[in-house]
């Protein structure tokens, strides 16, 4: 009878597509607006989009030309308990309304000044929502931080695998050992040492881990983006993303004409590093106007795409891919579990076979046998540009769709249909909705980081010179 059981319960964790996943991709899909339902969009296909957390732990202890926070963030307290509740409530609006799966950023303001058990519980309430939570931090931490979240005052491994993004740009400053970085290239050891951390965690503690790098493009360092790549690709970080600076959030951190640097132009710089064009059209996450995306991987210095836009039976395996195994859930499956799905796919489809068998055979082609037998490594890299909207735009935008109106004004009517598309949600427990985080950091950040500031005020330790008060800081 146990043994029933127990096949019946393997029968269900390998089944290929999960009801309630199949369910969320298709609303997805309806919810999105005809103008990105193109042949490459992802959403509503093989994912839900992604999300992140808001006002759980506003403050930063670096400071960044531009910044997205409000000019209150930093006078709230980081406060764990605050933290674990309501990411708590934020991820259950996000299971319901975005289903059983979905990627989730920890992010706020400097996830690392929560302390490692509070940033530990944090994660695992994200996990328990069914979320592969990432934590966003500006990289200045300690291997002893992170050998706490991921070890436990025990010393035992409580994570199999740790998920972050470091944020490094020469527009930050108070970074302790290059307060004012001179350059981009200045920085590399420090993205360097970031990466080492976790290549040792997995080393000696068995902890696996995915790195973003991120980074901030201004007129002031957008030259130096495509030696970003080219000296870094080979450190260990398995996405580059680069996000185009836009005036939004504190306002006295706006120090230059944004605009200038395009997303043309910053793509050209990525494509620059690369070494080679990327064509952003294969697969779309949302709409393009907001995330260009290229997938791919390095043998040696060189970046290779794992489908190639201009061969028609790329585009078709891409097709297939998402017709047969855009419901199965790889990145939240378990490796043996995901053999299983992928053999119960095949059983049901064996004509997948040889499209998977011809399209590797394309890939290895395309990168040189020779090359990958001398390599003996391949590294998956993908490129991402995000680009924010400015608040100005966001705002008036926001409040005509709120009306349930569309802007007659074609630079809005453009901020309505990417905020109807957007990719990246942030969700409210207090009215069950998601909203745009652009939205949130335009429209509804200062509000809520002036209420926060309340709540969770930081305590000046400095007493009045009569009475004993304690005063909040201003
Ligand atoms: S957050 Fe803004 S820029 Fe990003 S995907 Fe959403 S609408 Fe587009």
């Amino acid at each position: 009878m146990r043994g029933l059981t127990r096949l019946r319960e393997i029968e269900r964790a390998t089944r290929p597509a999960d009801p309630e996943f199949v369910a969320a991709l298709a609303r997805r899909w309806a919810d999105l607006p005809d103008i990105v339902k193109t042949p490459g969009q992802v959403l509503g296909r093989h994912g839900v989009g992604c999300e992140g957390t808001h006002g759980v732990f506003p403050k930063c202890n670096l400071a960044c030309t531009p910044c997205y926070h409000s000019r209150d963030a930093n006078q709230v307290r980081v406060d764990g308990g605050h933290t674990a509740v309501n990411v708590t409530a934020q991820m259950g609006v996000l299971r319901r309304l975005r289903g059983p799966r979905a990627h989730a950023q920890l992010i706020g303001g400097e996830v690392s000044l929560l302390p490692p058990e509070d940033h530990a519980e944090t994660l695992a309430v994200m996990r328990a929502h069914g979320r592969e939570p990432m934590s966003f931090t500006h990289g200045d931490i300690d291997e002893d931080y992170l050998q706490a979240l991921a070890l436990g005052p025990d010393g035992r491994r409580r994570f199999d695998r740790l998920s972050f993004a470091g944020h490094f740009d020469k527009l930050m400053f108070g970074r302790r050992g290059i307060e004012r970085p001179p350059s981009e290239a200045a920085l590399n050891p420090y993205r360097q040492r970031f990466a080492d951390m976790f290549a040792r965690l997995r080393r000696e503690h068995g902890v696996a881990f995915f790195l973003a790098h991120n980074m901030t493009v201004t007129p002031a360092n957008l030259d130096e983006v495509a030696a970003v790549i080219r000296d870094c690709h080979g450190m260990g970080y398995g996405m580059f993303s680069f996000q185009p600076a836009a005036f939004i959030g504190d306002d006295r951190r706006w120090h230059e004409d944004y605009r200038a640097a395009t997303p043309d132009a910053v793509w050209a710089e990525i494509e620059r590093g690369a070494g080679t064009s990327l064509d952003y059209r294969v697969f779309e996450n949302g709409d393009v106007r907001c995330n260009r995306t290229a997938y791919g991987f390095y043998v040696g210095d060189r970046w290779h795409p794992f489908m190639d836009g201009d061969d028609p039976r790329d585009l078709a395996t891409r097709d297939a891919f998402f017709r047969y195994l855009g419901h199965v859930n790889f990145a939240g499956s378990a490796p043996a579990e995901l053999v299983l799905k992928l053999a119960r796919v095949v059983a049901r489809h064996p004509r997948i076979v040889p499209v998977a068998v011809a399209w590797a055979a394309r890939a290895v082609r395309r990168a040189g046998a020779g090359n990958l037998v001398r390599a003996r490594k391949v590294q998956p890299v993908t490129f991402v540009m995000h680009q924010f909207m400015d608040a100005a735009d966001v705002g008036p935008a926001w409040e005509l769709m709120q009306q349930g109106r569309t802007s007659d004004d074609p630079r809005l009517r453009e901020t309505q249909e990417r905020l109807a598309a957007c990719h990246y949600a942030m969700g409210h427990p207090e009215n069950g909705t998601l909203v745009p985080a652009c939205v949130q950091h335009s429209v509804l950040d200062p509000a809520e980081n002036a209420e926060l500031r309340r709540l969770l005020p930081i305590v000046d330790v400095r007493r009045r010179a009569r009475g004993s008060n304690v005063v909040p800081a201003p």
